[in-house]
């Protein structure tokens, strides 16, 4: 027998919704299904305003009004981040599998803060995250959780950081530190999302050893390239991670799920549990025996965002997901060999995993930024000037398994002179 609708009785002050919900879910899996359109952009609000009027009103605009200013004027004033000639910042390329399953795990609007409300949905973001530890070569202490992005999913590691730090002290017997007595040490090439660059990092395994000597806590911040770790081509490359303190990966840049997924690793949970944990007095009742995300980031309310993620992961296999991660390597390595064999074409960073810097010979700023916006507009290719040791050059990112190198290289052949 199947339940009745939530809000389907007339003493609700919605009135009957379940027609409505029909008609969102209609578009919602018509959408799902489909790419997005690569033309789609950005506008300015004052052109949105134009076009969209006033939507909140005191009596509502009802369903019908909603969702078409949603489907034909907003969702289209966004760019299609999973176009395979999407190749600006770090696009997003989400299985369909993972984007149908994200609308199923809103449908179930399940509370992910605590066990004790979301154990099964838990359980299954643990699977994604063990999959993860398991490429770390992590101990049994590693544990994680999801949170909305890589700037988090830093900040959280930090913060746990600093206050293993602070313990470490407190059982030495040492004075507390100032605040902002802490050093903070980061790669030359760091992400913007931890601002204080101080060093400059060689390998991982060097840094360990830094580390190890130093009593420091080592952060690795793969947002993007830690997705990496299951393609045995570059392991190589991730060699003394398994050494870090912690770790995120971005699912939703390089590992085919939808926005926003960011996974947090640590390797000894306990830690971390220590420097997040909220004590608040109503919160004194849950079962602390079992693991909570919420005692793993700066959150407690959350969505089980990681639930897109495990379901296509449970549904392809971990060995689709390495060929996936190897096809995009690949074709990274055939633009970048096509663009040094071309004659008009200069590589100018060689791709570290799947981003590369090329230049145009002879062409100026304004020039690349003319022919980028062009391309943009025509659907043809989404792929943004950046400058590079004071030059501006252009840059390709390649997270989506269905980008062909010849496509690409058939926009890049006829760049005009
Ligand atoms: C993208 C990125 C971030 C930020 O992650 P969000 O998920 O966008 O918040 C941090 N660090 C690196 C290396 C990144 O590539």
């Amino acid at each position: 027998m199947s339940r009745p609708p939530l809000s389907g009785s007339v003493s609700s002050p919605w009135g009957d919704e379940s027609g409505l919900a029909h008609t969102v879910l209609d578009w919602a899996s018509d959408r799902a299904v489909h790419p997005g359109d690569p033309k789609t952009t950005a506008r300015p609000a004052s052109a949105l305003r134009r076009e969209v009027g006033t939507t909140i009103t005191p009596r509502g605009i009802g369903a019908q009004r909603a969702l078409s200013v949603f489907a034909e004027v907003l969702a289209p004033a966004t760019r299609a981040q999973d176009d395979p000639m999407n190749l600006a910042y770090i696009p997003s390329a989400p299985t369909r599998a993972a984007v149908a399953f994200d609308v199923a795990t809103s449908a179930a609007n399940i509370f992910g803060g605590l066990w004790e409300a979301g154990a099964g949905a838990i359980f299954a973001e643990n699977e994604a995250l063990g999959w993860l530890i398991s490429l770390v070569r992590w101990p049994p202490s590693a544990a994680g959780t999801f949170v909305a992005g890589g700037t988090m999913g830093n900040l959280s590691a930090l913060h746990a950081a600093r206050s293993a730090a602070r313990y470490r002290r407190q059982a030495r017997g040492l004075p507390p530190r100032p605040t902002g007595g802490w050093i903070l040490a980061c790669a030359e090439s760091a992400h913007p999302s931890i601002r204080n660059a101080a060093q400059v990092l060689d390998d991982l395994d060097g840094v360990s050893d830094v580390c190890g000597e130093h009593g420091a806590w080592l952060h690795v911040d793969g947002a993007y390239g830690g997705a990496a770790l299951c393609a045995g081509s570059v392991r190589d490359r991730f060699v003394g991670i398994e050494r870090a303190d912690s770790l995120i990966v971005d699912p939703h840049k390089w590992l085919f799920a939808p926005y926003d997924c960011c996974a947090l690793l640590y390797r000894d949970a306990v830690q971390a549990r220590a420097a997040h944990t909220q004590t608040a007095s109503y919160l004194d009742v849950v079962d602390r025996e079992e693991p909570n995300p919420s005692d793993l980031a700066i959150h407690l309310s959350r969505r089980v965002r990681g639930l897109p993620f495990w379901f296509s992961l449970a549904v392809h296999g971990t060995d689709r997901y390495r060929e996936a991660v190897e096809c995009t390597l690949t074709t990274a390595r055939d633009v970048a060999a096509a663009i040094r064999g071309s004659p008009r074409l200069s590589l100018v960073r060689d791709p570290d995993l799947t981003v590369l810097l090329f230049e145009r010979d002879g062409w100026d700023a304004a020039r690349y930024r003319a022919w980028s916006r062009e391309q943009a507009l025509a659907g043809t290719i989404l792929c943004l000037p950046t400058t590079w040791r004071g030059r501006t050059v252009l840059r390709l990112a390649f997270v989506n398994p269905q980008t062909r190198a010849g496509d690409v290289m058939k926009v890049l052949d006829a760049m005009p002179d």
